[in-house]
């Protein structure tokens, strides 16, 4: 061999006697074939064989085949973000004249996509309220192809009744798709209720650390799988493996972070929920939260985000209590070691409940600093409020 191939080529090299913990990070556009017969199969290797690097390699895999197994699921899809996640689930269900329901307290993107694009596909959606329970069977028609749950809703974290809704969209021939980022499968699993489509954004507690974006599409069907891989190629839709080598091993510190986030996040919210300035405090453990005894029943413990109404009229100082702030940081999405808030006013993304546009709701996302450094923190803030408040 010439100089310019000894560039390219690796001579042979040693693998036998090399074990490690971590799995390797499988970069390739390119699969190379054995023969000339393999490459001209190469479309019969099915869902799991390896064809291209879009579509997967051995990282991809290993990551995908994790999530499956803590989802109880048959397969895993993974995408470029939750919201890609959400995407392509309804770009695989629904063709025109089909419609999706979707509850006032989803993630506002999973509207924005039925509003502003799937609309104009002539695929249609309707809202209905996160609480209705059993009730959906009178929102399900023969249109009706999927209904989307989230379960806590996105920042007033209402608990959905996810079996009854499998059942009265089994009993009328409709999917079901379940948001579970905020439980993770840790805390819930949707295919074991008889969801069609467990979704997780990976963004959040699985990659754990702010620092990168996945989606997550688990199923029970093998079948169901093939459809969205296939909604994926034409997309062409894929994930990085150096993002699955992060989100491996966020994953394996994923149970005992959400177990201190959990625990810390519960007892603040408990603590401060009798604090003046706080109307309520939405929080799945607590009684105050809607779908509190159905987290009970289906829920096996609660992660770190929750939600605090303020007295009405709090929120002309939230700006400048928030930024005095030393703990705590402000941004949106969740799920890291650092701790955020997010001031949410909510009134523009819902059509059915009667949030105030002046009302704020801070969302909260704990992290993993000490607990004491974080309540000391938001006392403070709650405290900036009562004060501002009284100097008005
Ligand atoms: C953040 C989030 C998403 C979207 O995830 P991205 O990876 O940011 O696109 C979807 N659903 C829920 C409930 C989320 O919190």
């Amino acid at each position: 061999m010439r100089e310019l191939t000894q560039c390219v080529v690796t001579p042979p090299i040693e693998h036998a006697g090399f074990a490690s913990l971590s799995v390797p990070t499988f970069r390739a556009s390119t699969i190379v074939f054995d023969n000339a017969q393999q490459y001209a199969e190469r479309g019969k290797r099915g869902p799991d064989g390896y064809t291209y690097g879009l579509h997967g390699t051995p990282t991809t895999r290993a990551l995908e085949a994790r999530i499956t197994a803590l989802e109880g699921g048959v397969r895993t899809a993974l995408m470029p973000s939750g919201q890609a996640a959400i995407a392509v689930v309804l770009l695989t269900v629904l063709r025109p004249g089909d419609s999706v329901l979707i509850p006032d307290t989803a993630y506002p993107p999973v509207r924005g996509l039925a509003e502003n694009f799937l609309n104009d596909f002539g695929i249609h959606y309707r809202v209905y309220d996160p609480c209705i329970g059993a009730g959906i069977a009178g929102l399900i028609d023969e249109h009706t192809r999927l209904v989307w749950v989230e379960s806590p809703g996105s920042t007033t974290m209402e608990i959905q009744d996810l079996p009854a809704i499998v059942a009265a969209a089994k009993a009328k021939g409709a999917l079901v798709g379940c948001d579970n980022t905020w439980a993770t499968p840790l805390y819930f699993k949707p295919l074991a209720h008889g969801a069609d489509f467990s979704i997780e954004a990976i963004t959040k507690y699985v990659g754990g650390h702010s620092d990168l974006l996945m989606g997550s599409v688990s199923v029970a069907t093998i079948e169901m799988h093939r459809r969205l891989k296939a909604t994926m190629r034409m997309l062409g839709m894929g994930v990085s493996p150096d993002d699955c080598f992060l989100a491996l091993r966020g994953l394996e510190t994923m149970g005992v972070r959400l177990a201190h986030a959990g625990k810390t996040a519960l007892a603040l919210a408990e603590e401060l929920s009798t604090h003046p300035a706080v109307a309520c405090m939405l929080h799945p453990g607590l009684p105050s939260c809607p779908g509190h005894a159905l987290w009970k029943r289906d829920f096996t413990g609660s992660s770190g985000v929750f939600s605090i109404v303020l007295e009405d009229g709090r929120d002309l100082a939230i700006e400048q209590a928030l930024n005095g702030l030393r703990v705590f940081r402000i941004g949106a999405s969740w799920g890291g070691t650092h701790s955020l808030i997010a001031p949410m006013s909510i009134a523009k993304d819902r059509t059915l409940s009667t949030w105030s546009a002046s009302s704020v709701i801070l969302r909260v996302s704990i992290g993993l600093e000490d607990p004491e450094d974080l309540r000391e923190d938001l006392l403070g803030l709650l405290e900036r409020l009562i004060s501002a408040d009284i100097a008005a």
